[in-house]
């Protein structure tokens, strides 16, 4: 089967995939995670996106298609996948239908963490401890979260209207919404 984790920054995505990636041995392809990679490595790419990524806004949809099509063409990865951050605009999620088609794949559940932007700040102010990451001052957080609303709006419609969409309260404590999502995957 092939998730997506989808709902703003700090709505618990990553949390959860790792979760599932420990429990039922599937592979959690974050592009927030992987755009931060080329940073670290100060590769090419990583040099294009470093601003984009700090001013909290999104970094281009070629960069983001390039990144990803190799993963989801693994055979090793195949039928493995959460989405966690992908796709965040409508041509993201039809180059998505495109990748799967083409490697004769399909996403199974779509599951939607919704929260506010209180505790998104909240939480994010706690990761920013945590995790140190330099996208995530206050600053930074509100426009993310405004980019997330303005851009991924279309997508959230563009998905609620699926027979396999879900809805799950984000602002839930972890263990909980691990919970309802373990009762979709077991089978
Ligand atoms: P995340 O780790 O999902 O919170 O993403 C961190 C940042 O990476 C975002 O604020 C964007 O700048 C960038 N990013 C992650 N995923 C995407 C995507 N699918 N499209 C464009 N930019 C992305």
């Amino acid at each position: 089967m092939n998730l997506i984790l989808f709902g703003p920054p700090g709505a618990g995505k990553g949390t959860q995939a790792q979760h599932i990636v420990k429990k039922y041995d599937y592979f959690q392809l974050s592009t927030g995670g992987l755009l931060r990679d080329e940073i670290q490595k100060n590769s090419e790419i990583g040099k294009k996106i470093i601003n984009d990524m700090n001013d909290g806004k999104f970094v281009n949809d070629e960069i983001v298609n390039e990144l990803i099509k190799n993963i989801i063409s693994d055979p090793e990865k195949k039928n493995k996948l959460i989405f966690d951050g992908y796709p965040r605009s409508l041509s993201q999620a039809k180059n998505l239908d495109l990748l799967l088609d083409s490697s004769n794949q399909k996403i199974n559940f779509i599951f939607f963490l919704n929260v506010n932007k209180n505790i998104i700040i909240k939480r994010i102010e706690k990761r920013k401890i945590l995790e140190k990451r330099s996208d995530d001052t206050l600053d930074t957080i509100l426009k993310r979260y405004d980019t997330y609303m303005e851009t991924t709006k279309p997508v959230l419609d563009f998905y609620s209207k699926k027979p396999n969409f879900y809805e799950i309260d984000g602002s839930l404590k972890i263990e909980q919404i691990t919970a309802k999502i373990d009762a979709f995957l077991k089978v």
